[in-house]
């Protein structure tokens, strides 16, 4: 398999789902070995930031990697858009602090994401070959070998439009157009208020978010029943970008989160037996 990039670049505009600042994103193609990396349009001679698990400064609610005194915040869902279409190369230049949320899936970026080219240059692989585990109270994540990339999660929430959901997916770049892409962010209405009063989802609204109110309803409506757990699955992707190359392995999540999947691959990394780099 060779490396891949964008034959043409693509734009897209709208509001950060945390910081709430307009931005535009332009998504150039980039040589072999060139990585994916995020740069700030509105910084002229900023620093570039890679897509890599040692940028990683926050990833409370959303993924924020930096370089220096530049950063980026919400890099996920775009990202989770590449690495399913197997795209390792791009240049992402952001025009503002947050990756825009537009309708808080990938859609919007799978639809733009038309065009790609392979290289003149070998893919580089992450091979797991024996089980790597983390786990934080009730949550848990394990990484095992596989002949492919797959990813299966697990969610519990007490909510009557969620409870458990369980999802097993296959990463191939038309399956997850057509069962994982359009899987929105969502979050409680009565986490709303404490969110925004310390600086979260302040872009965060009905045209971005599923909205679960405490009477067991959701303010808007599903795109499928089980789109909670298809949507972790899209995080739980992105996040696997910050490794800096593709991943050949199974990825079992009980109650991810962004947290939880960087401390996976940085167990991982931790282990020099239990994968190959090929
Ligand atoms: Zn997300």
């Amino acid at each position: 398999m060779n490396q891949a990039t964008l034959s043409t670049p693509f734009r897209a505009s709208g509001v950060g789902l945390h910081g709430g600042q307009p931005a535009e994103v332009t998504v150039s193609p980039a040589g072999p070995g060139h990585g994916i990396r995020f740069v700030r349009a509105d910084r002229p001679g900023s620093a570039d930031v890679p897509a890599h698990m040692d940028r990683v400064t926050s990833s409370r609610l959303a993924t924020t990697i930096s370089s220096g005194s530049e950063s980026v915040a919400t890099v996920e869902h775009l990202l989770s858009a590449l690495v399913a279409h197997r795209i390792d190369n791009a240049r992402i230049s952001v025009s503002g602090p947050e990756v825009p949320v537009l309708d808080g899936s990938a859609k919007r970026w799978v639809e733009l994401l038309t065009d790609r080219q392979e290289q003149d240059a070998r893919a580089r692989t992450i091979r797991v070959l024996r089980p790597v585990e983390v786990k934080s109270g009730v949550r848990s994540m394990r990484l095992l070998p596989s002949d492919g990339l797959e990813i299966d999660a697990t969610i519990d929430f007490e909510h009557a439009r969620i409870g458990v959901q369980k999802l097993a997916f296959r990463v191939d770049p038309d399956d997850y157009d057509r069962d994982i892409a359009w899987a929105r962010t969502f979050g409680f209405l009565d986490e709303v208020e404490a969110l925004r009063a310390n600086g979260f989802a302040r872009g965060g609204g009905l045209e971005n978010a599923v909205v679960f109110a405490p009477d067991g309803t959701t303010l808007n409506e599903l795109r499928a029943p089980d789109e909670p757990v298809r949507h972790k699955v899209l995080d739980i992707l992105g996040d696997v970008a910050l490794l800096g190359c593709r991943l050949q392995g199974h990825i079992q999540a009980i109650r991810p989160g962004h947290g939880m999947t960087l401390a996976l691959l940085r167990a991982l990394r931790a282990d020099p037996a239990a994968f190959e780099r090929v």
